[in-house]
């Protein structure tokens, strides 16, 4: 499977905004974004040329898509489910991502970054509904639960980020049981409850040129 390798800090350097990727160093003074926010490469500090509507499109949704941590194929192809669901596409596409498991595996503050969260997935650490599930794309619905399986519930990764940046019980939409290590999609997000921000509706103009 395709994957970005080179470094995630570029990416918020490039978005102009803290995208946190990298788990606990986010929220550090070492964090590249406080201490150089520029963009990279060598003409990154020259005074930005007017950006194009074109542009501004680009930029969201390039911003929206390294946030989730998605190639760019497959955020198309959520784009083109969202296009297909009633309502407002920008918010379809948005609740897409957040029903991910490893997006909700991060929500819920069982790993520092998305980033990990796929990792805890794939290496088999999480069941939906009592079944062992390695598929970090997995689409939740509401009244699943996720939950740490039994061998994995000693990791430290999983406990130094509930400890640390656990916002869990703090969203709405998803219920937190931290002494069970588990989580219930409770239901689908509403915009207003989705704590990223992002101008949506620029994505769907860039797709629907
Ligand atoms: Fe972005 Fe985190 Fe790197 Fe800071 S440390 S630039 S927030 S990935």
């Amino acid at each position: 499977m395709a994957r970005y390798r080179d470094a995630n800090c570029k990416l918020c350097r490039r978005e102009g905004e803290k995208l946190f990727l990298k788990g606990s160093r986010c929220y550090t003074d070492r964090c590249a974004f406080e201490r150089r926010p520029v963009p990279p490469g060598q003409h990154g500090q020259r005074m930005r040329r007017k950006v194009s509507e074109y542009g501004l499109q680009l930029r969201e949704k390039q911003k929206v898509r390294r946030l989730y941590g998605i190639m760019e194929k497959q955020f198309h192809h959520y784009f083109e489910i969202a296009e297909r669901k009633k309502g407002i596409t920008g918010e379809n596409l948005l609740r897409l991502l957040e029903t991910r498991l490893d997006n909700f595996v991060y929500r819920l503050g069982f790993a520092p970054s998305r980033k990990s969260a796929r990792q805890l997935v794939r290496h088999g650490h999480l069941l939906i509904n009592g079944k062992k599930t390695d598929i970090p794309s997995y689409l939740l619905r509401p009244k699943d639960v996720v939950k740490v399986c039994e061998k994995s519930k000693n990791l430290e990764i999983i406990h130094s980020a509930l400890k640390d940046h656990s916002t869990g019980d703090q969203i709405p939409w998803l219920r937190l049981n931290k002494a069970a290590l588990e989580g219930e999609l409770l239901e689908y997000p509403e915009r207003m409850d989705i704590p990223i921000t992002a101008n949506e509706q620029l994505i769907v103009e860039l797709y629907s040129k």
